[in-house]
């Protein structure tokens, strides 16, 4: 995109807002930035370094209405009085990710999908990493897509992509695309239409030709029947617990197999470096794009064995008098807590509760009856947990803190037992974030 020393205005200071005023102003661009909040110190400096003008804590519309390009930072939503005005005067809005693309070569595997991003992604970038391949990673993990643009020339990128992110994205194109699934989340932002979120999330594909390549769980509804409707240009490999592939992959309980352009690969799945069905298949989605980059078998292989996943995420804390802990903070809805109890395979004590984003409880009543022992809640507002549940778990008790919630879950729980913490629930109400949560919750397992 030619600059001409056109005002590009940023409008959130963060890893990716900073990263992309560094990258338009090395591309000619007038930069401004602008944070309703007040901006890291940190970032301020970044900022000054750069000489890129900044305001922190405000918008001064006057300035900001000048801009010949907009980007937005992903959290600012549609309903933002500052975006309503931009678009009342038609200014262009694109993501960090769609200026990044405009300036990068490189081959785009990207990720998208309700639960698994952020683990697939790593994954993925493991993989390639360990092939040797120049590979960058970036989206809403790692450093900003832009600023890696600005300063490195990688050859391969693995971006995670929100449905934020694609929602403000149109001439990118992702050269690989993997869709994990698709289950109810964030519909505050799409007008509380499942239909507008699953077109978010099948963004992904836009821009795609024949030559590129999209990755997909066969085994999620909705993702198939939209990919009936759609007819994509890529070359399809989808992945599945349930039926062979062609062309994609495969896992029953035993074995797991990518099979692509006739080269199979196999492994036992108890060789996988992650647990549980739901890792199984980021597994999948991970090794297939890694094949679809002509890694060799035999990395793949063992890049999906010696993989270390990132906190928060199905992470075993500790054993204590022979009870296991383990922190799954970042499961905040239902079908992440799902997947995180069907890979229990002793008694369960779960830690529920939280923010609750309008979840239908009724998806885990059968897993519950079978595998949980006692619930403790750790939410505010506890009442739609206590109803659903309380004819199937004959102790529920309430804990208003980290440490509570850990004291309660070791009494109730016996030897050969696992304590899991998987809310299903966003944690403001009584953390600042679902990192916090965890780390709270963690450091309360430590001190027993
Ligand atoms: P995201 O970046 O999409 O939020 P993460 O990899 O951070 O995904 O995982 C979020 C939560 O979802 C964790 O609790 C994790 O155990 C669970 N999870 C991971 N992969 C999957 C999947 N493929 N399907 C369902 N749940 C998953």
């Amino acid at each position: 995109m030619d600059a001409q020393n056109r005002l590009l205005v940023i409008l959130g200071a963060g890893e990716s807002g900073v990263g992309a005023a560094i990258l338009g102003k090395l591309k000619g661009w007038r930069v401004f930035v602008s944070d309703g909040a007040a901006i890291k110190v940190s970032f301020q400096q970044e900022l000054r370094e750069a000489q890129i003008e900044f305001e922190s804590g405000k918008h001064s519309n006057e300035q900001i209405l000048k801009a010949d390009l907009i980007i937005k930072s992903p959290g600012i939503p549609e309903k933002a009085p500052i975006i309503q005005a931009i678009r009342e005067k038609g200014i262009q809005v694109i993501s960090e990710i769609e200026f990044a693309g405009f300036y990068s070569n490189a081959k785009h595997i990207c990720i998208t999908g309700s639960n698994g991003k952020t683990t697939t992604t790593m994954w993925c970038y493991h993989i390639l990493k360990k092939a040797g391949l120049n590979v960058g990673l970036a989206g809403n993990v790692g450093q900003s897509f832009s600023k890696q643009v600005a300063t490195e020339a990688h050859d391969y990128y693995v971006l995670e992509l929100s449905s934020f992110q694609l929602d403000d994205m149109f001439t990118f194109k992702a050269d690989i695309a993997i869709l994990t699934n698709i289950s109810a989340d964030h519909l505050d932002r799409y007008d509380y239409k499942m239909s507008n979120y699953v077109a978010a999330k099948f963004r992904i594909l836009q821009n795609q030709l024949a030559a590129d390549s999209f990755i997909y769980n066969a085994d999620d509804a909705i993702i198939t029947s939209q990919v009936k409707a759609l007819q994509p240009s890529a070359a399809l490999y989808p992945f599945s617990m349930k039926e062979q592939q062609a062309n994609g992959g495969y896992a029953d309980d035993k074995q797991l197999q990518i099979n692509i352009n006739k080269q199979l690969l196999t492994m036992s799945i108890h060789e996988l470096a992650l647990k549980g069905k739901h890792n199984t298949q980021n597994a999948l989605a991970a090794g297939i794009a890694a094949r679809l980059v002509e890694i060799r078998t035999e990395v793949v292989r063992e890049s999906l064995q010696d993989f270390v996943n990132v906190e928060h995420r199905m992470e075993f804390v500790a054993k204590v008098n022979g009870i296991e802990f383990i922190n799954d903070s970042k499961a905040t809805n239902v079908n992440a807590a799902w997947f995180a109890l069907e890979s229990m395979d002793k008694p369960t004590v779960w830690i529920v509760g939280g923010v609750d984003k309008g979840n239908d409880y009724n998806e885990l009543a059968e897993l519950v009856a079978q595998k949980v022992t006692a619930i403790v809640c750790l939410g505010t507002d506890n009442h739609k947990i206590i109803e659903a549940f309380k004819s199937q778990v004959e102790v529920i008790v309430e804990a208003g803190s980290a440490n509570e919630a850990v004291a309660f879950a070791y009494q109730l729980a016996q030897k050969d037992q696992t304590v899991l913490l998987s809310p299903a629930c966003a944690s403001f109400d009584l953390f600042s974030s679902y990192e916090d949560r965890g780390q709270q919750f963690k450091q309360a397992v430590r001190m027993l």
